[in-house]
Order: structure tokens, then sequence, then C-alpha cells
């Protein structure tokens, strides 16, 4: 029996959501006791208040989280996340997932995550500036290139970590871009790593769609979200001729059973700033959409979308989960007894992001730069070894796909921290 003796900080339906799925991994690999609480827990977290000067001139207090899950395989490394609904508990989730992330596709990165309780759209852009710079300054110590890498998350973008790889280089008195990946190019950002999330996703469904059987050019796809990964998905599926019948945002989503334009989209949310009222088909709901009839669909928001309540109805062949944690442990066996959807799981599907950010880490590094096709072609190498090793896994234990990536992800960990031993 495992014997952790931890508080309830990170008590959550998020947080118990990530544990038992490490558990059901650890159970399936028979992970010894003596390592499991050691791998899965998170080591470290720091929680700061954020105080930011307002344009009417009044003070706001913000507070923000970073969770340091995993720093045994190399620095941790992870996204910020700017959301009214972050929880450390939802933080702590998610740094789990990138640590399973990082090492199923093996990069040399432990696991973290950041989040900040704010909606960024109702923040000017001065304020937003004034945030991410104090919410740099106040991690100052906690990251670093050889601690913390961070990156974009939900709600974050590549000026604010344009602002905070600046504030972070103006505290120790030189360029530091390691600090912070998913930057601007203009200020050692690499190639590729603003379409990576996305266009990782869309290379994965098109291979698991091959070996379905089932032609790329006759596939219908739907997507919830319609952000970075979202978009970048629906952008790179379609020129692989895929149709996307279905996108959405927070305001609520548009159907096209002929394919949305996704260029008059893209123009429009450019002005619009939220897909409501687009002209390019029929308003539907987010929940609707998830019911859609089609080939592949494409949760790529937030957490617990897919539930008990809607697993037994959806109608894809395929679900390509580009979100962190969009299917809950309920609606992942409802899925797993139907046996008739197969499910890319978040720690392979959305991980061409953090993969791109490693090369751009390691450019920083180096002082050295790649070309576009020398990052992707570097990217999808990655992807095919690590879509190979999950299906080997699968085949030899019978897991599921997610249990197979998942005990890969996890068994490196603790591999790692059991050759490290203990620390006294
Ligand atoms: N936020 C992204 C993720 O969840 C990217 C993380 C990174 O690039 O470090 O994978």
């Amino acid at each position: 029996m495992s014997k952790a003796v931890v508080s309830q900080l990170y008590d959550s339906e998020v947080f118990r959501m990530a544990c038992k799925q490490f558990d059901s991994a650890a159970d399936a690999i028979n992970l010894p006791d003596n390592i499991r609480d050691r791998t899965k827990y998170p080591r470290r977290c720091l929680a700061v208040s954020i105080p930011v000067k307002r344009d009417d001139g009044s003070i706001t207090i913000f507070e923000g989280y970073r969770v340091q899950h995993n720093l045994s395989t190399g620095p941790a490394k992870g996204g910020i996340r700017f959301h009214e609904h972050v929880t450390l508990g939802e933080v702590a989730a998610l740094s789990m997932w990138m640590s399973w992330k990082c090492s199923l596709v093996g990069l040399p990165y432990g696991g973290a995550k950041g989040g900040v309780i704010v909606n960024p759209r109702e923040l000017s852009l001065r304020e937003l500036e004034h945030l991410s710079r104090r919410y740099m300054q106040e991690m100052i110590h906690f990251l670093g290139p050889d601690i913390d890498v961070a990156a974009p998350d939900v709600g974050t973008n590549e000026q604010i970590m344009a602002w905070m790889m600046d504030t972070y280089s103006n505290h120790v008195g030189y360029l530091v871009p390691a600090v912070v990946t998913g930057k601007p190019l203009s200020v050692g950002g690499s190639e590729g790593r603003r379409e990576a999330t996305g266009a990782g996703v869309a290379y994965l469904i098109k291979h698991y769609l091959i070996d379905m059987k089932l032609p790329i050019e006759q596939a219908t796809v739907a997507i919830q979200g319609f952000g970075n990964v979202g978009s970048e998905a629906a952008l790179a599926l379609s020129q692989y001729g895929a149709k996307i019948i279905a996108i959405s945002d927070y305001t609520g989503g548009i159907y096209n059973p002929k394919g949305i334009d996704l260029k008059k989209a893209l123009a429009y949310l450019s002005y619009a700033k939220v897909l409501k009222d687009f002209d390019g088909g029929e308003a539907i709901s987010n929940e609707a959409l998830l019911e859609l009839p089609c080939t592949v669909l494409v949760p790529a928001a937030l957490e617990r979308v897919i539930t008990e309540i809607n697993a037994p109805k959806l109608k894809c062949k395929l679900l390509a989960e580009a979100a962190n944690g969009p299917t809950t442990n309920a609606a992942d066996k409802i899925i797993e007894q139907r046996g008739d959807i197969e499910i890319i799981p978040d720690v392979l599907c959305n991980s061409g992001g953090v993969i791109v950010s490693y090369f751009e880490w390691l450019q920083n590094r180096q002082s050295y730069y790649w070309s576009r096709e020398e990052v992707l072609s570097k990217l999808t190498g990655i992807l095919d070894k690590a879509k190979a090793s999950v299906e080997y896994q699968k085949r030899k234990f019978k897991f599921s796909r997610r249990l197979a990536a998942l005990t890969l992800g996890i068994a490196r960990v603790a591999e790692a921290k059991e050759s490290r031993g203990l620390f006294p």
C-alpha cells in the first residue's frame, strides 16, 4: 500500500482525475510502492499575489500559481494559463500531465504548469503587460533555463512570453531567451512553434486515419475551441484534404456540413474577436458540437468536456485530444466499453507544442537557429517514434491507448527517480 501523508492542497475534481489516471497506470505496470507517491505528487508549488495598477488608477490583486511536478529528468517545463477559472488543483493536474507528456516523447524535462486567475479579455494591453511582468518578477527564483521553462497555454501568447522573458532578462542583467518558449521570432522564438501544437495534432490524426483505413479526403472534422491549437489544427487538416464541419469558441459554435471557410472565419475572428454571429454556417452550441456525426472530433479547449453524459452520444470515429484532460475518467470507461471510437490521448496528441518548445530552448542555448523545414521534420520524427512506441505498448500489454501512453510516460519518470535515489 502507498502511504502518502499529504494535505488537501490540490484537491479538486481535475486533480483527482489526474491522480486516478496515475493510479490505474501505476497498477498496470506494478509500480513499486516505494516509488509510487514520489512519482505521483507534485514536487513543489508557489502561489503569488500580483498587484496590477488599473487604467482607472485603482489596484487589483490577482492570484497566480506555478506547480513543478517533477524535476528528476531535467528542468520543469510547461505553459502558463490566464483564465478566470484557474485553480491550484487544476494547475497541479496540468503539471502532472506535462511530466508524462515530456517523458513519453523523450524530452529532457520534468513537468510544470502555471496559472493566473484572470479573464485576460477584461484587461487593457497595458494592464496585461503589467500582470505578465509582475507574475514573472514574483517567480524569478523559481524559474530559469535550468530550473523551469515557461510557455504559452490557454489565454497567453507570444507577446506575453516576450514580456516575461524581458522581465527575467532585466533582472539578471543580460538576455536569457531560454527562460521561456513560444516567444516571437524577433526575440529568439522558433520557426514553427506557433503552429506546432495544432500541426502535431493534425499530423497524428492523418496517420491514425491511415491506420483506421479512413481516407482523410473523405473525413469530416468537428473542432471545439478555435484558439491557437484548434485553428492551426483546422488549417493543417484542411490542407490534408479533410472537411472542417464545425468550430467553436467560448461564445458558441458554427456548423456547416459543406465545410467551413477557415480563411473567412479567421478574418472574422481578427476583427470581431469572437466567433459569435460569424455567418459561415449555422449557430450551434459547444455541447451540440461534441455530439455531431463526424469522422474526427477534436476537443481543443479545456478539461473535462467529454463526460459520462455525452460519451454515450458521441458520433465520431476518432477522438483527438488536442486539449489537456478533455475526457473524464468515467467518459473514458464508457468510450472503451463502446469500442467504436479510437482515442489519441492528450499526452501524445498535443505533444507537438512542447516538442517544438524544446527545439526553441535548444536553439536559444546554442544561439544557432534552424529552418522551418528542419523544425518540422524533427517534429514529425519524434511524433512518429512516440506513436510507434504507444502502439507497441498497447499491443504488447493489451492496454487502451491512453493507458499505453501514460504507462510509458510514468515508467520513465519513476525509473529516473529510482536511479537517482532518495537524497537523505
Ligand atoms: N501549454 C502547452 C502544453 O500544454 C505547451 C507547453 C510548453 O510548450 O512548454 O503542452
